[in-house]
């Protein structure tokens, strides 16, 4: 792997690598076997409106509840379940996890019409069967597509051509939401951005980790929160909702909705807990309103 590395390095016998890559060989052998046992389990974080504090949707973010290693975050095994293939089996089984428990808390809450929104990998988009697979999920949980919004990341979307860009379409007939993941990190080409049938861009966590107050850190810098400024006005200018990503500060919140973004997601809201948490803060939203 010296030549992979390129720029004349020396191909040098590292131990600590390659009992990181037999670590995670193992990793990957052991998830098939891990989502026929049912050891995946979705957490789900509020995404929550700027103007008026109310929860609008949850995030399904998939962990692994691992017999010996505890609990393992996505980071860890996404990327292997992508190069196997077996996101496809995953990632449904994850759809429909999170389709059932939307359709729970609309049959408990309807007025909080709380939408689920579940992220879709680059490798599920290109699948031919993904509408089949989507209007599947909705049609055996019952939940109403417009409750369903798909994540889709920047470069699994940007230069989509031919059938997946047709799926694209298809999906959005359903009548789910689409939104761009991470928006701001890859490469974005505006003009094809119009073109897409997507409904909301989620602003990457980088921007709004550049807003913050000047403190003994130093003084602020404003330039992130101009970027941030610039691509709300962007979104609206498309009739796009706009998410900002890992909102961690009370500053941030407070700029955010100063710059018009819709909605909010981060640690400040709440980080991702598991189903039965979201129903109890549904069943307090519901007595404070
Ligand atoms: P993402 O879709 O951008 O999800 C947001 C990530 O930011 C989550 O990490 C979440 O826990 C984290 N986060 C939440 N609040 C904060 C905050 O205040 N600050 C910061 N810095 N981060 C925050 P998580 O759960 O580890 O997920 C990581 C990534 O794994 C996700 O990024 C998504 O790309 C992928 N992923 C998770 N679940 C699935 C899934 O079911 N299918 C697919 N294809 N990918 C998934
Ligand atoms: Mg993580
Ligand atoms: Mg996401
Ligand atoms: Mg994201």
């Amino acid at each position: 792997w010296a030549k992979a590395e390129g720029r004349g390095r020396w191909a040098v016998y590292d131990p600590e690598r390659s009992a990181r890559d037999i670590a995670r060989s193992a990793l990957a052998a052991g998830l098939p076997a891990a989502l026929d046992r049912g050891e995946f389990v979705l957490h789900y974080q509020p995404i929550v409106s700027l103007l008026d504090g109310s929860m609008r949707a949850v995030e399904a973010l998939v962990r692994w509840r691992h017999p010996e290693l505890g609990l393992i975050g996505p980071d860890r095994f996404i990327g292997l379940a992508e190069e196997t293939g077996l996101i496809v089996r995953l990632g449904a089984w994850v759809l429909e996890r999170a389709c059932r428990d939307a359709e729970a808390w609309w049959r408990s809450f309807p007025a909080a019409r709380l939408v689920v929104s579940v992220n879709l990998a680059a490798r599920q988009v290109e699948e031919p069967a993904v509408v089949e697979m989507v209007a599947g999920a909705l049609a055996t949980s019952g939940l109403p597509a417009e409750l369903l919004q798909l994540e889709l990341t920047e470069s699994a979307v940007m230069g989509t051509a031919g059938e997946p860009l047709r799926a694209l379409h298809r999906l959005a007939a359903l009548g789910v939401r689409l939104a761009v993941d991470d928006f701001g990190t890859g490469y974005s080409n505006l003009a094809y951005l119009r073109r897409l049938p997507i409904h909301s861009l989620k602003l990457a966590g980088p921007f709004v980790e550049g807003i913050r107050a000047g403190d003994a850190d130093g003084p602020a810098d404003h330039r992130d929160e101009r970027i941030v400024d610039a691509l709300v006005r962007l979104a609206h200018a498309l009739e796009l909702w706009v998410t900002a990503e890992a909102v961690e500060t009370v500053t941030q919140a407070e700029r955010l909705r100063a710059l018009r973004c819709d909605t909010g997601q981060g640690r400040w809201f709440g980080g991702p807990v598991p189903a039965e948490e979201i129903t109890a803060r549904l069943r307090g939203d519901a007595v404070t309103v």
